[in-house]
């Protein structure tokens, strides 16, 4: 089966990367695999359009909101590519569009605030904020659009250009998405380049990238770090995650099933801050389990872009493989599949969706991120004991409580050692909000005017007060 790791053809420069349908596992189409020594003219051209696009804060707004415009008018171009190269379901395609939309409008509107100095001597400060430069953007394959304008929205706000390079599993849409923010921004403000590795590491480390802004694992979020070392480049993370939904015993299972199961499993279970473990008193336990597993039996699995569908398949055959991994590695230390526990049979990379019961709590699946439609439910007596343990992995980005008391729910989320905590919800994240990991799961703070101020530094003149 090809994957982004089959086919260059050793020293020809001209070579494609062949992209692959996850609902069938057969490549559909390709895109340049640039080499990294392209990224020399790139970086280059980026830089000049700097000094351009930081001059008028006004005509970045109007570009930005043009290019908001530009991006929703095609979404019916931009939507069904999405699904095809991710294999998410159509409807939540069209979703991530108009989020990548809805991103650019929001920091369009966004400015830095100039501030005094004020320390009672009797000169004037005045705290001015200036953009970085050339900001380099690496994104990963589960939501590569929304992701990505996570990234850029706020850096071009800020005044910086943008060179964002996707995911080799998912580079067309990203392609297609930076051919329509040309339409709207002035030429090389942002450039989308496209290929295998080492192409992501020469980006971090190019010397003429300022600020080196990433989101995907934490293994290759530590390469990242590593690489723009060389440049002294700022670097912002957002990494990996292992979000616990801890149940209370007051919860009404019945009312909160479904947003609970799709707290876990949207996006086929690939979500950064998907719930990957559930806590439930055990009183409940059963119940939760059953609740679940019905929902994983009953929920329609297949291609993204057939309407019926609920679940798509996952991304990339490696992180199937994983996935099949993980779930028999658990099973073999004696849990019990409730749903699912396997690969589906025919083309394409489908899972079932699994709920897993009678788990050890040391097992991968609960220390771990597995990434993919597997969610492991485990017992508890104590409540303490549960938010130890929903603190007790080396990541930290989110987390929720689900329950009927509303004061108590909010006490218990409180203790969470996470970047944001949920009451009956999980995931729902707002524009005007930071966004920032802690432990493994990131560095640095995204969103809202935080994401923008991430972007910026701060440049202080001092002058005499007047006589
Ligand atoms: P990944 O770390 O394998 O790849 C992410 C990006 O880095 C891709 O573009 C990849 O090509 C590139 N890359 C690979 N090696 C590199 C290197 N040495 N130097 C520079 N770039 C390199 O992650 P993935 O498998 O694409 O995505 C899944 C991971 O992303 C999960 O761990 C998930 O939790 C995480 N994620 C985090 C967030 C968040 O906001 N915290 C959001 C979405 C996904």
């Amino acid at each position: 089966m090809p994957t982004p790791e089959a086919g260059r053809t050793p020293g020809h420069r001209a070579s494609r990367l062949a992209v692959v349908d996850p609902a069938t596992g057969d490549a559909f189409d390709e895109a340049p695999d640039q080499q990294p020594d392209e990224l020399d003219a790139v970086v280059d051209r980026a830089r000049r359009a700097w000094t351009g696009w930081r001059a008028d804060p006004a005509a970045r707004a109007t570009g930005l909101r043009a290019a908001a415009d530009a991006v929703e008018a095609a979404g019916d171009d931009l939507a069904p590519l999405l699904t095809r190269e991710q294999g998410k379901p159509l409807a939540e395609s069209y979703a991530e569009v108009a989020r990548t939309a809805a991103r650019l409008r929001y920091f369009a509107g966004l400015a830095p605030r100039t501030r005094p100095v004020d320390d009672g001597r009797p000169v004037r400060g005045e705290i001015r904020w200036r953009p970085l430069g050339p900001v380099g953007a690496i994104v990963p394959w589960n939501f590569p659009l929304q992701i990505a304008a996570a990234k850029f929205a706020p850096a071009l706000a800020a005044g910086n250009t943008v060179v964002l390079k996707p995911s080799p599993y998912t580079p067309l849409a990203t392609r297609l998405l930076g051919s329509v923010l040309a339409t709207a921004l002035p030429q090389d403000v942002l450039t989308v380049v496209t290929g295998r590795e080492p192409l992501g590491a020469r980006l971090a480390s190019h010397p003429g990238i300022r600020h080196v802004t990433f989101t995907g694992s934490v293994p290759t979020g530590r390469a990242v770090a590593g690489a723009a070392a060389s440049s002294l480049a700022r670097v912002t993370l957002e990494l990996g995650g292992n979000d616990a939904a801890v149940l209370l015993d007051d919860v009404d299972v019945d009312r909160i099933a479904d947003r609970l199961f799709w707290a876990a499993f949207r996006n086929c279970g690939q979500v950064c801050m998907a719930v990957k473990r559930v806590y439930a008193p055990a009183r409940l336990h059963a119940e939760v389990v059953e609740a679940l597993a019905h929902r994983a039996k009953t929920v329609v699995v297949g291609p993204g872009l057939d309407p019926d569908t609920r679940l798509g398949p996952v991304n990339n055959a490696p992180q199937l493989a994983r996935v099949e991994r993980v779930t028999r590695q658990a099973l073999a230390a004696g849990a019990r599949a409730a749903a699912g526990g396997h690969r589906l049979d025919g083309p394409g990379h489908f899972f079932a969706p699994t709920i897993l019961t009678d788990v050890p709590a040391d097992d991968p699946v609960v220390t771990g991120e597995q990434f993919g439609p597997v969610l492991p439910v485990l017992p508890y007596r104590d409540l303490d004991e549960a938010v130890e343990a929903a603190n007790g992995t080396d990541f930290g980005l989110g987390g929720s409580v689900w329950g009927t008391d509303l004061d108590r729910a909010e006490a218990v989320a409180d203790r969470l050692d996470c970047g944001t905590a949920w009451i009956n919800h999980h995931a729902e994240l707002s524009l005007a909000q930071p966004f920032a990991g802690v432990k493994n799961s990131g560095v640095g703070v995204a969103g809202g005017p935080w994401g923008l101020y991430g972007n910026l530094r701060p440049f202080v003149v001092h002058r005499p007060q007047e006589a």
